[in-house]
């Protein structure tokens, strides 16, 4: 009860199930908890971008509010982590520094600092894992020293492992009266939040996503009223089009940590307890969590792992430079308008469907452009609200078969994996209004419309909407050829990730479903007539090529 404690917020910016916090405060007489905004770092390391921005300021606020109500203040500071810490700690004449144990390279480095400061001042550290369910290191040394590299393999280890810990109880104001926050006279101007700007961030889009632990908490009790869909959640069933999100969106309030993980799983469990029968992981809400868990235990220990240079997992793959597509891509200009579509939506909303990122996702690397997975993971990471080191790269590196999945002959069809969910394109329309007007015929097409049609839709293709910036049935078979290449050529580096039943679009679904939802574009090297008449739909002679001279 002695110590005078500096808490770190980092990620987990909650007061429900945070175990570190709550450690601190028994241990403390005074507790300051802090909040260090290093834009450097926040730009360069993280690549936050404006919609990011605004939900971490509007996560400090809910936080700052819920502190306020136990009688506490949340002290923002700017600056480098060490440089803030080190000022404070001689002001505010702190003994101990508590932080959560998180397992990004970024910030192991950043904890050996905040070490190394704590022993040249005498300080005491304490520290707790709480952004995922279990503790990375446990994992792995369950699995004899190195971490599992199928889903299959982690989930044999968990089940050894036994369930992850239960939440820690909730923090009390009597918890904030045993350990007080002492008040600052000038705490608005010298430790408030700042606002968007303040720190020069555009604001253009609406509110969709409201940062913080409120809504975190809101958004997953409103899914828990309807036990029968937590209940039999099936991941490929769920609709990748549908104009609100069809899975549970929690997934921004878990990245940043303003919902905790073994909170959100142990209520899962309370459910399936409650149901006759429910679904299982890896298509399962659980599973979804597992997956989460299973990338960050495999990145905690994988050297390099949101790059493909010296990382030991990934396939070396000679992608292609092409800064020019890879804008026309970023900026939902490729002339696929499913692709378009979805690239506007990330960009002003920062969230879409996870079949939706397997999308695009495929179009940039081994389905059409042969852009680096990095790239595109550089992308996301700007864009996205849940943007994640960890569950980022593992994602990308999956979409381009660069690890974890393997039936890399299937690749996306730009134009009839939307359609299928959404034959009308309201889809398309919502985002793309400059479509809006084209019959659904063509919709997902629009460059196959006779010209009274485009004349009729006030939009003329090449003009007001861009041509196809590629011939996806030649794209697609020439980087399958490149690809089949590369994996014959480094079986070994394929061979570590492998493991069919990962992929969730298989396990436990037959293959009609698969077709029922376009996942298949058969491009398996038998079935090569039938790739071509299966997809003679967008190979169409009205297609017309982007280069000027051919036209
Ligand atoms: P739900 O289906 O409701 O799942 C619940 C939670 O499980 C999610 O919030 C998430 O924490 C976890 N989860 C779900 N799917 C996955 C998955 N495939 N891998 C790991 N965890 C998963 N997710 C991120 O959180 N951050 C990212 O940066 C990210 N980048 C991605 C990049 C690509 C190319 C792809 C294909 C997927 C990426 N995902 C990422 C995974 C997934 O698409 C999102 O987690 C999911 O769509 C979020 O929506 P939700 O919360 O409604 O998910
Ligand atoms: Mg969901």
């Amino acid at each position: 009860m002695s110590e005078r404690t500096i808490h770190v917020f980092r990620k987990g910016l909650r007061l429900h199930d945070n175990p570190t916090l709550l450690g601190a405060l028994a241990s403390s007489s005074a507790l300051f908890p802090v909040y260090v905004l290093d834009r450097e770092f926040m730009q360069r390391v993280m690549r936050v971008g404006a919609l990011r921005w605004r939900f971490i300021l509007q996560s400090l606020e809910d936080l700052d509010g819920h502190l306020r109500a136990l009688g506490s203040r949340l002290y923002v500071l700017r600056g480098s982590m060490l440089v803030v810490l080190r000022e404070l700690v001689t002001r505010w004449g702190v003994t101990q520094i508590s932080y959560d144990t998180e397992v990004e390279p970024h910030y192991t480095c950043m904890d050996c600092e905040i070490q190394t400061l704590a022993q040249e001042h005498g300080l005491k550290t304490y520290t707790c894992v709480s952004h995922t369910l279990y503790d990375a290191k446990r994992v792995i040394k369950a699995n004899g020293g190195s971490p599992p590299l199928t889903y299959k393999k982690f989930l044999h280890v968990l089940s050894v492992l036994g369930e992850p810990e239960k939440p820690a109880r909730e923090i009390t104001t009597e918890d904030f009266l045993r350990c007080v926050t002492p008040p600052d006279p000038n705490h608005e101007q010298e430790f408030g939040i700042p606002s968007l700007s303040d720190l020069d961030v555009p604001d253009e889009f609406e509110v969709l996503w409201p940062g913080g632990e409120t809504h975190a908490l809101k958004r997953l009790e409103k899914h828990f009223q309807s036990q029968g869909w937590v209940a039999n959640f099936s991941k490929p069933r769920t609709v990748l089009n549908s104009l609100l999100p069809s899975t549970t969106g929690l997934s921004p309030y878990l990245s940043l940590g303003c919902l905790s993980v073994r909170t959100f799983y142990h209520k899962l469990n309370s459910i399936y307890a409650q149901s006759k029968n429910h679904s299982l992981p890896p298509v399962s809400l659980q599973g979804q969590l597992l997956w989460r868990e299973f990338f960050y235990t495999v990145a905690s220990a994988t050297p390099n792992f949101t790059q493909m240079q010296g990382n030991p997992i990934c396939l070396q793959i000679s992608w292609s430079q092409n800064p020019e597509a890879l804008e026309k891509w970023k900026t939902g200009q490729t002339g696929f308008p499913w692709i378009d579509a979805i690239m506007t939506q990330i960009q002003q909303e920062g969230w879409i469907h996870h079949l939706a990122r397997h999308a695009v996702a495929c179009f940039l690397t081994r389905g059409d452009l042969w852009i680096s997975w990095e790239e595109g993971m550089k992308v996301f990471q700007e864009y996205l609200l849940d943007a994640d080191y960890s569950v980022n790269a593992g994602n990308w590196m999956w979409l381009s078969a660069s690890a974890f999945f393997h039936k890399y002959t299937r690749i996306f069809c730009p134009v009839r994996f939307g359609r299928r969910t959404d034959p009308e394109g309201q889809y398309l329309r919502k985002y793309l209004p400059v479509l809006k007007n084209f019959p659904s015929q063509y919709i997902y097409e629009p460059w196959k419309a006779p010209e009274d049609v485009q004349l009729s839709a006030g939009c003329i293709i090449g003009k007001d909407y861009p041509r196809p910036m590629v011939c996806h049935i030649e794209a697609s078979q020439r980087n399958l050829a490149l690809m089949r290449q590369v994996r014959s050529e480094q079986e070994n580096t394929a061979q570590l990730t492998r493991d069919v039943s990962d992929d969730p679009m298989e396990v436990g679904l037959k293959r009609e479903l698969q077709e029922e939802e376009g996942l298949l574009e058969g491009a398996e090297p038998h079935s090569v007539s039938k790739h071509f008449s299966a997809s003679a739909d967008h190979q169409s002679r009205h297609w017309t090529p982007e280069t000027p001279h051919r036209y």
